[in-house]
């Protein structure tokens, strides 16, 4: 199988946008053993139209790209102008590629003698799940090659931080280590490509071996599907355990028990828990000493520990976790900016506070305390 990149965009020929998007491909282009023998870049103008002239045929509005559009808009609560459509147009025969990341779909079009041109949005946080999640597979099956894949969820390590750790790691193309769609956390996926699926295994090994050396205990699961998530293995580590667990939760107004119960089985695990979102009612129904919360700020470490500790004795958990912080945009003082967040967590053992200083609109910083929240659930469970 032979591939030829295609970039669009004055802006990569005026040496205004490194072209990322050539490399990243030809990356996974290689380790699906197809090859390239030209890439080329061409400017804004006509020749974007090319492709169609390729397939020879009249490019249509596509129902279900135009559906795409609209809920992209609707979403991003954009009013869309028909102008817009045009993401939509494409030859009858093309397979439309959904873009969850941007408005514009892709497509894969084919153009007869069992070729296709494959077309993908320019950003490359479009492009780049687009080509993993739909691309790839699709090229897959053409090519012969096994792909085997692992993602690696890391939790308590900054995206940069994961980044300078593993760069040289990031830059193999057999095995290949990119980072993955995630929201708060950071998710790598590992593939290796190759003949067998055994032969592809021992490729991905001795990577997946240096990723454990290298980041540790921020780990907290490397799965083969994507479907994993903080919130389940916090539910299995409590449920392994024999622990049932509760919830006091001021900023994060109930979010951090619903992220719990949407798990399957949390039945069994998750008792209940406090909306305390006024500060009387962290007294009136977690017990916390209202001296407490006048003499130390309803956003403190003390606070957030009254509060897990309250719930754990008042609902008979053996551990219960708590959140209290300033969300925003208003309400900051220079000594708790917005981002201020306490998670308490409350076992038989003891009882303590993480303080966190988070960044980002209000949905960031109250769905970023969730996770810290669950995520000292799962450590608890876990600690010997
Ligand atoms: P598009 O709307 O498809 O023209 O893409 C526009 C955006 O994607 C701009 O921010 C471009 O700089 C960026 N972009 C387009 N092509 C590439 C490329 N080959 N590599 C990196 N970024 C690109
Ligand atoms: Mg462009």
């Amino acid at each position: 199988m032979i591939a030829e990149i295609l970039c669009i965009g004055t802006e990569l020929l005026m040496g205004q946008t490194l072209n990322t998007n050539a490399q990243f491909i030809s990356r996974r282009l290689s380790a699906l053993g197809i090859s390239q023998y030209h890439q080329s870049v061409v400017g804004d103008n006509e020749e974007r139209l090319e492709a169609a002239k390729v397939a020879g045929q009249a490019l249509v509005l596509r129902p279900e790209a135009e559906a795409m559009v609209r809920e992209r808009f609707r979403r991003l609560g954009r009013t869309m102008t028909e102008n817009n459509l045009s993401q939509a147009m494409f030859t009858p025969d093309s397979t439309v590629l959904e873009n969850p990341w941007g408005t514009a779909p892709g497509a894969i079009v084919p153009v007869g003698e069992g070729k296709a041109v494959i077309h993908l949005p320019g950003p490359p946080r479009e492009l780049e799940p687009m080509f993993t999640e739909h691309v790839e597979p699709w090229l897959q099956t053409r090519s012969g090659r096994v792909l085997v894949s692992r993602y690696i969820r890391i939790f308590g390590m900054g995206e940069a931080e994961v980044d300078s750790r593993l760069s040289d790691l990031m830059e193999g193309s057999n095995p290949t280590l990119s980072p993955y769609c995630a929201t708060g956390e950071v998710m790598l996926r590992a593939t290796a490509s190759a003949a067998s699926e055994a032969e592809a295994q021992e490729l991905l090994l001795p990577l997946m071996i240096e990723v454990r050396l290298r980041l540790g205990s921020v780990i907290y699961a490397v799965e083969e599907d994507d479907g994993g998530s903080l919130e389940k293995c916090a539910v299995a580590a409590l449920g392994a355990r024999g622990w049932t667990c509760a919830t006091c939760e001021s900023l994060t107004g109930g979010l951090i028990a619903a992220t719990l119960v949407n798990v399957s089985g949390s039945s069994s695990v998750v008792r209940g828990g406090f909306v305390t979102y006024q500060t009387d009612t962290k007294t009136l129904l977690a017990g916390v000493p209202a001296e407490v919360i006048e003499e130390h700020n309803v956003v403190s470490a003390e606070v957030a520990m009254g509060m897990a500790q309250g719930t754990r004795e008042r609902l008979g958990v053996d551990i219960a976790v708590s959140a209290t912080g300033l969300a925003g945009p208003g309400g900051g003082t220079p000594e708790r900016p917005v981002g201020t967040v306490f998670v308490g967590v409350s076992t038989a053992k003891g009882t303590y506070a993480i303080p966190l200083h988070l960044t980002g609109d209000r949905l960031r910083i109250r769905t970023l305390s969730v996770k810290h929240a669950i995520n000292a659930l799962r450590m608890e469970a876990l600690k010997k």
